[in-house]
């Protein structure tokens, strides 16, 4: 409990109110990821004095604050992005939720929100999913993404850390983002002039101040013709994410092996799932502990969280060392990289026009079908 008081209230699933909508929306045809949302939402509100309120499952609608609220002033909003996808009963299921849980948590922690029972948290969600289950689509591809959200709500000006909260989760229906090994290659833009994160900053962390700040770059970026942002850091043109997704380069070296880069968590990178689990699905491939789909069973991908430059990427490329570039994350799962934009010019990738290599639609299918149940591994997807 916060400040030794022993009588706050947990966050406590079994209090939980559900109140049902009396009339259920249409399902939409052709959803536009994150505009129609679903028929129902999840609440909580933390008070100083009381702790964690029973917590909600009521109709979607809109809420009402103070306008004197620190989450309009100073920001202190946390959120997660994970969704429910279908699985081959029609089941509904979700992948590795509890990691979302913590980095939440940790999320919360890092800017001062009350600390809540993540297990409680996830055992809302699963309810809330499935009272909303004909929501999950049944498309290939298509899912239900689900956005936690914690905002502070302390009604004074005060600049200081906000003493009460409102936890809600909201869902909405989305289709394939760039989501299919067929796709081309996603033209980024790779920009050091204005930065995403620093060293002793946020970045590691998923707040909602994180993202704000990338809307103008993005926006010029985009009236290049790029389509998302490659943020880099330092002097050394550090590679740190792409948008909201985390950054692969496969590289061919000398034994035929294949070196596959990520740089490294060193808190000024969004700690992905997505891109945890490509990690230890590669891993898994070179210890023969699987085999990824398409993928030599005897193929070695040696897997390195190390600092990646754009002169290193741009000196691999020139040798014809530099075999794939993808990005990943719960949107796109695993999306092919174009080209990338930098100083002036353009790195092109070898499979601008394909599409996927080899490895990155190993991981897009592999992922696709541990998320979907087709395939257990590791008890990923509950
Ligand atoms: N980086 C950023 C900045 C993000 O917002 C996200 C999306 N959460 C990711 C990477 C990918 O993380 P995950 O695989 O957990 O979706």
């Amino acid at each position: 409990a916060m400040n030794g008081s022993a009588h706050l209230a947990e966050l406590d699933a079994s209090r939980l109110v559900v109140t049902l909508a009396k009339t259920l929306q249409p399902l939409p045809e052709n959803p536009h990821f994150g505009e129609i949302k679903t028929d129902h939402m999840l609440m909580a509100t933390y008070e100083p004095k009381t702790g964690w309120s029973a917590p909600e499952i009521k109709p979607y609608g809109p809420i009402s604050l103070d306008p004197a609220s620190s989450c309009f002033q100073y920001c202190p909003n946390v959120f997660e992005g994970m969704k429910a996808y279908r699985g081959p009963n029609g089941e509904p299921r979700l992948f590795r939720p509890k990691l979302n849980m913590e980095r939440l948590a940790r999320s919360a922690e890092r800017v001062a929100l009350p600390p809540f029972d993540t297990n409680a948290v996830l055992t809302l969600i699963k309810r809330l999913v499935a009272i909303d289950a004909r929501w999950i689509p049944t498309k290939p591809g298509h899912s239900l993404y689900i956005r936690p959200t914690i905002i502070g709500t302390r009604a004074a000006l005060g600049v200081a850390a906000s003493d009460s909260a409102m936890l809600y989760v909201i869902m909405t229906p989305t289709g394939p983002y760039f989501n299919t090994a067929n796709a081309k290659g996603i033209p980024l833009l790779a920009v050091g002039t204005t930065v995403r994160s620093w060293p002793g900053g946020t970045g590691g962390h998923k707040l909602g101040l994180n993202y704000a700040p990338g809307f103008l770059p993005q926006r010029l970026a985009a009236e290049q013709g790029y389509s998302q942002i490659l943020w880099l850091l330092g002097d050394d043109h550090k590679i740190t994410e792409a948008g909201a997704m985390n950054f692969f380069a496969v590289v061919a070296r000398d034994d035929g092996d294949l070196d596959v880069v990520t740089p490294p968590l060193d808190g000024t990178i969004l700690p992905g799932l997505t891109r945890l689990s490509c990690l230890a699905l590669l891993d898994a491939h070179t210890a023969r502990r699987t085999v990824l789909p398409g993928l030599r069973p005897a193929l070695r991908l040696h897997t390195h969280e190390r600092a990646l430059t754009m002169p290193e990427l741009a000196a691999w490329s020139a040798e014809g060392k530099l075999l794939e570039a993808f990005c990943v994350g719960t949107a796109v799962a695993v999306a092919p990289v174009g080209r990338i934009g930098w100083e002036g010019k353009d790195l092109v990738m070898p499979s601008e026009e394909t599409g996927l290599g080899e490895v990155g639609k190993a991981l897009l299918e592999r992922v696709l079908d541990i998320q979907t149940g087709r395939v257990e591994w590791e008890g990923w997807s509950v």
